[in-house]
């Protein structure tokens, strides 16, 4: 790419920027704490659904030792609604180091940043350029679609080789002058102008070098493999109601939800009927004098990145005066008894979960 395609490209991005402005909490910010804060709660979030969480999360927390002071079921409880909670709880752990191991000083060195937990490539371009203006190019699925229509680039994005050629080639397009701007404008270019649905064509700066657009194709790129089905898995959560009481347990197993609470459950075949096997799964002693098993709910869907999540939800009503042993083992292990009406209040679920206790509770 010769110097005068390099500096076409960069005076049309941030010419276009100037005169689009994108109001954001943290945009223009210059505090690697906030900023970091914001990035994290960014990814797999939408701007818009990301900003009321950063408000509160500020708030509440001002700064790394604020952070560091809370517990992680106070943390989890804010993140609640956001998913992927590995984001929150490296969060506390990295505000944990700033905090006692840093003295409370935010690394300004790019591979010390990147070094931190819950860290990327993309998030550690993203605090280095903003907060220290250092010349690291963020590349995310914005660059990705910008890149490769811009330039036709037929690489699939996903494969490891492609991402360090879109890597490589963000790095030439870095105005190392203004790295921060130049980062934060072609993010809001690839969300308002080069959308992945009917981009902007007829009014976008680039307009007049982009080969996707001489080809006539943008909406062939990017270029991604196919995908892999998602496996399907579904599971029965059992309410257990004891007067105003019922169980919850904190999950501890090394998982997306590990810290999160939720109902005792079993996993189930794919109807609300439960099978015999299934019978046995919840009473290994046969079904106990006086218990009842209400009729199940609508199915509660979660999506992952790699699973399809549908749950069913049952109360399992127990006579308040019985000793009702049987909620003491096999699925009902490890649970707490708590009132109903602190559910909500007290306790982080995942959002299958907190989805349902919306219209439950
Ligand atoms: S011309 Fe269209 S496809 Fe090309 S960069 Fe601009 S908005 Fe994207």
């Amino acid at each position: 790419m010769s110097e005068e395609e390099v500096s076409y490209f960069r005076r049309a991005l941030l010419g276009w920027a100037a005169q689009t402005p994108r109001p954001m909490p943290w945009k223009g910010e210059k505090d690697p704490y906030k900023i970091w804060l914001s990035e994290v709660i960014l990814q797999q979030t939408r701007v818009e659904q990301g900003m009321p969480y950063y408000e509160k999360f500020v708030k509440a927390y001002p700064d790394s030792r604020a952070l560091a002071g809370a517990p992680e079921d106070e943390v989890l409880k804010m993140w609640e609604g956001l998913g992927y909670y590995s984001r929150a709880r490296n969060l506390l752990q990295t505000a944990r180091h700033i905090a006692f191991d840093r003295n409370g000083v935010f690394p300004d060195k790019y591979g010390d940043i990147r070094s931190l937990k819950g860290v990327g490539d993309y998030t550690a371009a993203a605090i280095a350029s903003f907060a220290f203006n250092l010349p690291y190019p963020v590349v995310d699925g914005n660059v990705y679609r910008v890149l490769s229509r811009y330039f036709a680039l037929d690489a699939a994005t996903d494969l490891s080789s492609s991402k360090k050629m879109f890597a490589s080639l963000a790095g030439k397009l870095l105005d190392p002058d203004r790295p921060g701007a130049f980062n934060q404008a072609i993010m809001d270019f690839g969300a308002l102008c080069c959308t992945p649905a009917q981009p902007d064509c007829g009014n976008c700066p680039l307009s007049q070098r982009c080969l996707a657009l001489v080809k006539g194709t943008p909406a062939d790129y990017p270029v991604r493999l196919k995908k892999t089905a998602k496996k399907e898995r579904f599971f029965l959560f059992l309410i257990v109601r004891r007067g105003d009481k019922t169980l919850v347990r904190k999950r501890t197993g090394k998982d997306i939800w590990k810290g999160l609470y939720e109902f005792p459950n079993i996993e189930t075949g794919s109807t609300a009927e439960l099978s015999e096997t299934d019978i046995k799964a919840i009473f290994p002693e046969g079904t106990p004098k006086g218990v009842l098993l209400g009729e199940p709910s609508d199915f509660c869907r979660q999506t992952l990145t790699h699973r399809e999540i549908t749950a069913v939800f049952r109360e399992l009503v127990v006579p308040e005066n019985s000793p009702a042993n049987f909620i003491r083992d096999g699925i009902f292990s490890n649970c707490i008894e708590t009132d109903l009406a602190e559910l909500k209040k007290k306790f982080a679920f995942p959002v299958i979960i907190s989805g349902f206790l919306k219209k439950f509770v």
